[in-house]
This record gives structure tokens, sequence and C-alpha cells, in this order.
């Protein structure tokens, strides 16, 4: 993806799959890598996610720049190992020229830090992180509202197992909101430690109220990349496991006036045409909910300008 010149704002999607990457036969058209999208706007390169796709992407910005320096921030919204998997593959991190910033939030049993540099541990890689030549910075987030050059980012912490956090990344193209991994709270399943102790009508006031929140967050955004891992039925199944399913997704992005929806981290059991009816029922329900909602599924090599 060339240089961003004046206002627009790009996106290309390097991966799209959740839990683990599935090449084969069956998902030639969506792909199979994990999670990793690419984002230029206002001078800046903002890499959402380092899941097996941005191997891909490292190798496409090595040709880009040759000989000149690569400087990007990398927003990890959560360690599950679909998220961060493909770093260690990430060729710019090889290049003492290069500056990757990489932002995040801390789990609750371990930093970023130290979980990033776990999986490049001996004797899981070759490479330990602090022997990578590139000038690796972290930049460990506390606050939910920060800035990277003129883009502004904002942070929500998400209905999932662990730390997760949605980012939406606002300049002066237009706003893209990135929520890989969400449990919608239709089903009133909320993934806090303190949710226990609720009661099932504490429960559900609190997931109505974190609901009404979410769509706060995403109002007007001009894309929406989410989570839709399951179908309506085989949600019914996986209520608790933190995905999200076809018409709880439609019904957020339509309460968020949100433009355009695509479908993302797609279940490795799905291959393509599963992926295109499920693309077409979501189609149905936005069509159905006289909204002006336009709806896509997440393919790798996907790109959009916005503006
Ligand atoms: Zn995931
Ligand atoms: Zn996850």
């Amino acid at each position: 993806m060339p240089a961003v010149s004046g206002l627009s704002t790009r996106l290309k999607l390097w991966g799209v799959r959740g839990s683990i990457p599935v090449p084969g036969p069956g998902t030639v058209r969506y792909g199979g890598n994990t999670a990793c999208v690419e984002v230029r706007t206002d001078g800046e390169i903002i890499v959402l996610d380092a899941g097996s796709g941005i191997r891909e992407l490292g190798l496409a910005l090595e040709a880009e720049f040759g000989s000149r320096p690569i400087n990007l921030s990398l927003l990890i919204t959560h360690v599950h190992w679909d998220h961060i998997q493909g770093f260690p593959f990430f060729a710019p991190s090889y290049g003492d020229k290069n500056q990757i910033r990489i932002f995040g939030y801390n789990g609750t049993d371990a930093g970023l830090e130290q979980i990033l540099t776990g999986q490049m541990a001996t004797p899981f890689f070759p490479v330990a992180l602090y022997d990578l030549p590139g000038k690796i910075q972290f930049e460990n987030l506390k606050v939910m509202d920060f800035q990277i050059g003129k883009v502004r980012v904002r942070a929500k912490l998400l209905n999932h197992p662990g730390v997760c956090v949605g980012y939406r990344i606002l300049s002066s193209g237009g706003s893209i909101a990135y929520l890989p991994d969400n449990e919608p709270y239709d089903a009133f399943k909320l993934h806090s430690p303190k949710s226990e102790q609720f009661s099932p009508v504490e429960t559900k006031r609190r997931a109505q109220e974190d609901r009404a929140e979410l769509v706060k967050f995403l109002q007007g955004s001009d894309v929406l990349i989410l989570d839709t891992q399951y179908t309506d039925e085989e949600y019914q199944t996986h209520v608790g496991w933190g995905h999200g399913s076809l018409s709880m997704a439609v019904s957020l992005a339509r309460d968020a006036a949100v433009r355009k929806l695509i479908l993302f981290h797609h279940d490795p059991t799905h291959d393509d045409e599963m992926i295109d009816q499920m693309v077409k029922t979501a189609q149905q329900l936005a069509a159905k909910s006289e909204s002006h909602l336009e709806v896509e599924g997440a393919r790798e090599g996907a790109e959009m300008t916005l503006g």
C-alpha cells in the first residue's frame, strides 16, 4: 500500500481469521491468516494486532521502503495468541534503521512486554525480542485516549476473557473502529473478574449499561471491523466464549450509526462458502433494519479508502 498523501485514510486487511491460521483450498478467497490490519493516515503507519497476517505486511513494507527507514506504531488489542503470533516473523523488526512502537495494555497476570518477550524466549524461538536489531519501544498504556502524531486513538475494554480492548482511530480522513474479539452484551454474559459476584438482575443491568457505552464509543464510525465469529445458531452453543454473532453485530452497528460493517475474526472451521452465506445473511439483516449500513466480509488483501 503506497504512502498516504493528502487527507485520505486507507486500510488494508492482512489477516482476518480468529484463533489459528487455516491455510488451504477452503480459505483461498477470504484468507487463512490471523488478525492484522494496516491503517495509513495523517502521515502515520498504524498496525492493528500482530497475528500471522503481519508477516506478509512486513514483506510488503520492506519492498516499499527499500533502504529508507520504516517507522510504525503497532496497537495490540490483547495477547491471545492469534493477535501476537506473527510478530517474531515481522521483517521490519530485523532492520536496525526501523522504529516500531508497540502500544497496549497490561493483562491481569503479566505485562504486555513480558508476554511478547516470552513468546520469543528459548525454547519457543531462536531469536530473543531484545536481540532484534530494530528499535522496538513499548508504550504501556494507562489512558484510554491518546495521540499517535496527529491521529487520535481511543480505546475501550471489551467483553472478552482477560484484558482486551477495542480501538477507534480518529483521523482527518475519517474514523475506523477495530473490535476483533468481543462477545455481545445481549446474552448478559460478562467477562469481568467480579461478574460472578453479581446477581442475575445486577448482571443484566451492567450488561445493558456496558452495551450503551459501547454504542456511544462506536457512534458514527465510518468503518467498524467487528468480531462475527459465529452464526446465530452457532452462538447458542458458544455463549461465554467471548465472540460475536451475526444478528448482534448488525444490531450493534445499526444502533451506533456505523457506515460500513466488516465481519471479522472468521471461525477457523468456516470455509469460503460458509462465509459467503454469513455475509449474505448479515446484508439481509441490515437491509431489513432499514438503515444505510453496508456489510462486507473481511477478506485478506482487501483495501479501502475513507473520505
Ligand atoms: Zn482472537
Ligand atoms: Zn481473544
